[in-house]
């Protein structure tokens, strides 16, 4: 019996034993992600495929998409504009907000897609639409290049536009001067300290050494960040220059550096 007993205890020990040696093997120190100090969680971002590079383009057609609504006639200023769900709930409880406190907010644009934004850029690039600050633009900017700088100050590229993704709005004015004086300069400080409580930031504020390249200020363009940072973020990852094509004045998209300078030219906030 005795005999039996140790022999089942050395059977017992070097079960055991296996059994931790080929475990051991399967947590190797290379295997343990430790993070570092630029990679905290905070700022991690990995490719979700989910988001298609369409999507990001506005490649789509919002009245088709399952996550776009076609927003109330109330909140507008025209009939037919679309904007994501999730961007419209918020907005909703931001206008309520703001009505409390005598402040009234007219969307004045909404999601527009690739096409909507190809129909603006090139009435621009043609000269059929007025660009600020330019009294001809065919005769006075001849060159590509300049000319795609000029509209750039307050349009964007059909494929780079932040309306593309139904996450961001055009508020009751799209001049600065409104925003600056009376009641629009009350509309503004509103927003400034309460839009943010509602997921809503300015991306297009002003330039200078903080956000040295991208459009000028845009006091109107509020943008609602719990979505539109997770595109912000596949912007960084997966678009290039290369794919912003199929309108005039995109051959200089790349020269431009129009992904790095426009795309992510934003309030630091926002990215
Ligand atoms: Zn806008």
């Amino acid at each position: 019996m005795k005999f039996l007993t140790i022999i089942f205890t050395l059977f017992l020990f070097f079960a055991c034993n296996d059994s931790a040696t080929k475990s051991t093997p399967t947590i190797s120190k290379a295997e343990i992600k430790m993070p570092t100090s630029k990679e905290t969680p905070s700022n991690k971002i990995s490719i979700d495929t989910s988001i298609t590079l369409d999507f990001l383009m506005g490649k789509f057609e919002p009245k088709n998409h399952n996550n776009f609504l076609k927003i109330e006639k109330k909140y507008t200023d025209r009939e037919g504009m679309f904007i994501q769900k999730e961007t419209y709930e918020s907005f909703k409880k931001m206008h309520a907000a703001a009505k409390q406190d005598g402040i009234s907010f007219v969307i004045k644009s909404a999601a527009r897609n690739f096409n909507y934004q190809k129909g603006i850029w090139e009435a621009k690039w043609n000269g059929k639409r007025k660009t600020t600050g330019v009294k001809d633009i065919i005769k006075d900017l001849p060159n590509p290049k300049d000319r795609a700088l000029k509209i750039l100050e307050f349009s964007s590229m059909p494929s780079t536009s932040r309306h593309h993704w139904g996450t961001d709005i055009d508020l009751n004015n799209f001049t600065n001067k409104y925003f600056e004086k009376g009641k629009g300069k009350k509309e503004y400080d509103w927003l400034k300290n309460n839009a943010h409580k509602f997921g809503f930031y300015q991306p297009y504020t002003k330039k200078g050494s903080e956000r040295p390249h991208g459009y000028n200020e845009e006091k109107w363009h509020w943008s609602y960040l719990p979505l539109s940072k997770k595109y912000t973020n596949q912007v960084k990852l997966r678009m290039k220059d290369d794919l912003i094509k199929g309108f005039n004045g995109a051959e200089v998209a790349k020269e431009i550096g129009v992904v790095e300078k426009y795309i992510l030219g934003i309030n630091h906030e926002c990215l």
